[in-house]
């Protein structure tokens, strides 16, 4: 398999260390090609977005890196996780066409209640934000929260502009079953209508290591049960690390090759010069 990530942060927004590292230590390790797609910046305080002032020294640097490493093999791309929020900050639509992109991967962190300013940050390492978060804009109901996720998901998809869904059942990392089964029918049904749509969209689904390599998470974004759905539907996927660290680039590969072979997947999609191209996984 050509070895390839297209999900990294680098220190423009919440990675280690500058994108030249990432770079360095891809073709150490026989990338073939390397995405940066540090978080689009937001309209409010963050510790770990993109700053707006930065933005166009992040796009200059990557593609200065690009031009830097295309002869020794290695392909690098720009690109962006931009954060879906119900309301807030700038369209997906928007990045694309201000910013020299080569790709764009939406995600939700933040979910918002449609009548708060609060919003629920749903990522993160401290169970306790979420759940204080779960209280505060949904009085502790977490049907009404996961739904408010799903269905800001279902707007982001349904705007457009993007690529690539990211981590797409992240909401699941502070669950771990306190709070809900993920075979409950309610969930299923919110799962359910948001395949549906991303297979209407011709979107791609990210298979995301992340949060089992941070041990925050037991299975995959998406897990298993997921991926089968996703595969029984023909939706394209592609594998990445969510990398925060040029080590962390292509964390649980191997293992996640075999899972997705073992799911009856015989290809993942990889950013090439020609767009978005399915590669065969064990070649
Ligand atoms: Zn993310
Ligand atoms: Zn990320």
């Amino acid at each position: 398999m050509v070895l390839s990530n297209f999900h990294t942060h680098s220190n423009f927004s919440d990675g280690s260390t500058e994108p030249s590292a990432y770079a360095a230590e891809a073709l150490r390790q026989n990338l073939g090609s390397l995405g940066f797609s540090d978080h689009s910046p937001l309209p409010f305080p963050n510790t770990f977005a993109l700053k707006e002032e930065e933005t166009n020294t992040y796009c200059q640097t990557v593609q200065q890196l690009k031009e830097q490493y295309r002869e020794k093999g290695l392909d690098i791309y720009l690109g962006l996780e931009t954060d879906y929020i119900h309301g807030i900050g700038l369209p997906l639509a928007w990045f694309r066409e201000h910013l020299p992109l080569d790709y764009q991967i939406g995600s939700v962190h933040l979910v918002s209640n449609h009548t708060s300013d609060l919003l629920w940050f749903i990522d993160g390492p401290d169970p306790a934000t979420y759940d204080d978060g779960l209280m505060q804009l949904f009085g502790g109901n977490i049907r009404k929260g996961v739904t408010a996720y799903y269905n800001q998901i279902n707007e982001m998809i349904t705007a457009g502009s993007l690529d690539v869904v990211g981590h797409l059942d992240k909401i699941k990392m502070h669950n771990r079953g306190r709070f809900f089964s993920e075979e409950e029918a309610w969930y299923l049904k919110l799962i359910d209508e948001t395949l549906h749509l991303i297979k209407n969209t011709g979107v791609i689904v990210e298979v995301n290591t992340r949060g089992i390599y941070k041990k925050r998470s037991d299975t995959l974004f998406p897990g298993p049960a997921l991926l089968q759905k996703i595969k029984n539907l023909g939706i394209p996927v592609m594998l990445s690390s969510d990398a925060h660290r040029p080590e962390e680039l292509i964390r649980l590969f191997p293992e996640t090759t075999k899972l997705l072979a073992s799911i009856g997947f015989r290809e993942t999609y990889i950013l090439t010069p020609r767009g978005w191209n399915a590669h065969p996984l064990n070649n």
